[in-house]
C-alpha cells in the first residue's frame, strides 16, 4: 500500500513540546566515528576525526539531550551504536555518560548497551562504562575466519573477539552479544558453521546472525557488480539459515527474531522497543526517532547536524506523522518477524477482521500459524518472511 505522509517536509523547528506527551520507552545516541569504512556497511559515519572534534560532538549531544530535558523523558533502555562509540576517548565517553546522567531521568534504565569495536576493546575504558550504568556490550564480530573479514574490510582478527569477552567479563558484564554475518562471498557452510561454534564457545548469551546484504553505493556492492566478487548463492543462504536456527536452539538459543538468537531473559530489550511500536528518541547524526506515530530523522551528516543543534530546535529533517493504519501496519510488519509473532491483544483494531483475507491465504498456504493468541510465521514461512508481511498490505 502506498504511504501517504501527512507531513513531511525538512523542517528545523520541531520542539519537543509540539509532540504529544507521551512516555519515552527507549533512548538511541548515534556515534557517527569509525577507524575506516568496512566494505558491507551503509550506516553514516565518517572515518577521518580529531579528539577535538570529538569532544565538541559530545558538547552537542548534551545540547540535544538538554532540548528534550523539559519532557523529562525515563527510558527503560539505552542503546549506543554507530558508528563506532567505543572510539569516543575514554574521557569523551565518560564526560557524555555522566552528562546524560545529570539532564534525563536514567532512574529507570534496566538495559543499557554499547557497541564496542573488538580491535579496541581496553580494560580500563570497559571498567569505566560499566561503573556508569552501562549493563550490556554489543561486539561486531561478524566471522571467525580471517579471510572472510578481510572480504568484508574488518580491521579485527579472530583472537581480538576472545580478548574482548574475556576483558568484559573481568569489567563485570554478563550481557553479551556478538553480531555475525552469513552468506559472505567464498564463504562455506563449513567456514559459516566454525564461526557459530567459535561464537558459542565463548558463552555469550545473545547473538544476531544476518545475511549479508548489498545496500546500494557500499564498496561491496560495486564490486559485485564490477563482478570481482560472487555472492553466495539464494539457495545456500536460506541453508545456512537453517542451519543456525537449528544449532543455536540445539544450544538453547529462542529465535526471538529472525535475525536475533537469547538465552532465556536475554533478548535485546532496546530493539524489542523498536519492533513493538514503542517510542524512542535519537540523538546524534541520523538517528530516527517515534513518538505516538510521530515519526522523525535527525540531519544524517555529521556537519549538519552539528551546525543545527546549537539553534534550539530538534536538528530534525524528516518529520511525518503516521495514521492509524500506517502504524497498525508498521507494527505489525516488525512483529511478524518475532519468534512470537503477532498477538490479537496489543492492538485496539480487530486484526482477524482487518486482515481475515490474507490471514486465510497465507494460513492456507501453511506460511502462517494462527490461533487464539495471534499469528505467527511457520518455518516455512520464515524462508519467505518479506514476501509473507507483503501480503498484509497489497489491498
Ligand atoms: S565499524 Fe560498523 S559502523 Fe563502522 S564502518 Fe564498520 S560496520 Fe559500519
Amino acid at each position: 500500500m502506498p504511504r501517504t505522509l501527512d507531513l513531511l517536509t525538512d523542517r528545523v523547528d520541531l520542539s519537543p513540546a509540539e509532540l504529544p506527551a507521551a512516555r519515552i520507552d527507549a533512548l538511541y545516541v548515534h556515534v557517527p566515528f569509525c577507524f575506516h569504512k568496512c566494505h558491507y556497511c551503509d550506516f553514516y559515519s565518517i572515518t577521518r576525526q580529531t579528539p577535538e572534534r570529538m569532544d565538541r560532538f559530545v558538547d552537542l549531544l548534551l545540547t540535544e539531550a538538554d532540548l528534550w530535558s523539559a519532557q523529562r523523558p525515563r527510558p527503560s533502555t539505552i542503546f549506543f551504536g554507530g558508528g563506532t562509540p567505543s572510539l569516543l576517548p575514554l574521557k569523551a565517553m565518560r564526560r557524555l555518560l555522566t552528562g546524560l546522567h545529570d539532564r534525563l531521568d536514567l532512574s529507570a534504565v534496566d538495559e543499557w548497551t554499547i557497541e564496542v569495536n573488538p580491535a579496541t576493546a581496553d580494560g580500563d575504558y570497559l571498567r569505566m562504562l560499566r561503573d556508569a550504568g552501562v549493563n550490556r556490550l554489543s561486539f561486531g564480530a561478524q566471522s571467525f575466519d580471517l579471510a572472510e573479514l578481510k572480504t568484508l574490510e574488518r580491521h579485527h582478527e579472530p583472537a581480538d573477539v576472545e580478548r574482548s569477552i574475556s576483558l568484559a567479563r573481568e569489567a563485570g558484564f554478563e550481557r553479551l552479544n556478538l553480531d555475525l554475518i552469513y552468506a559472505i562471498p567464498g564463504q562455506t557452510m563449513a567456514s559459516w558453521q566454525r564461526s557459530l561454534e567459535a561464537a558459542l564457545a565463548l558463552g555469550v548469551s545473545h547473538l544476531s546472525c544476518y545475511g549479508l546484504t548489498y545496500e546500494p553505493n557500499t564498496v561491496i556492492a560495486v564490486r559485485k557488480r564490477l563482478g570481482r566478487l560472487t555472492a553466495i548463492e539464494d539457495d545456500v543462504e536460506l541453508q545456512m539459515l537453517h542451519v543456525t536456527r537449528k544449532r543455536l536452539a540445539e544450544a538453547g538459543f529462542e529465535a526471538y527474531e529472525i535475525s536475533n538468537y537469547a538465552q532465556t531473559g536475554q533478548a535485546c530489550r532496546h530493539n524489542l522497543a523498536y519492533w513493538t511500536g514503542k517510542n524512542y528518541i535519537g540523538l546524534g547524526p541520523s538517528a530516527a526517532s517515534h513518538v505516538d506515530g510521530h515519526r522523525f530523522k535527525n540531519r544524517q551528516h555529521l556537519g549538519d547536524w552539528e551546525s543545527a543543534v546549537p539553534g534550539g530546535s530538534l536538528p530534525v529533517v524528516e518529520h511525518e506523522i503516521l495514521s492509524a493504519d500506517e502504524r497498525i501496519e508498521e507494527r505489525l510488519m516488525l512483529e511478524l518477524r518475532l519468534g512470537r509473532g503477532v498477538r490479537w491483544a496489543d492492538y485496539l483494531a480487530d486484526l482477524r477482521d482487518k486482515f481475515a483475507t490474507p490471514l486465510s491465504h497465507l494460513k492456507g498456504l501453511g506460511l502462517i500459524a494462527v490461533d487464539s493468541d495471534g499469528f505467527r510465521l511457520t518455518e516455512q514461512g520464515i524462508d519467505v518472511a518479506d514476501g509473507v508481511a507483503a501480503e498484509f498490505f497489497a489491498r
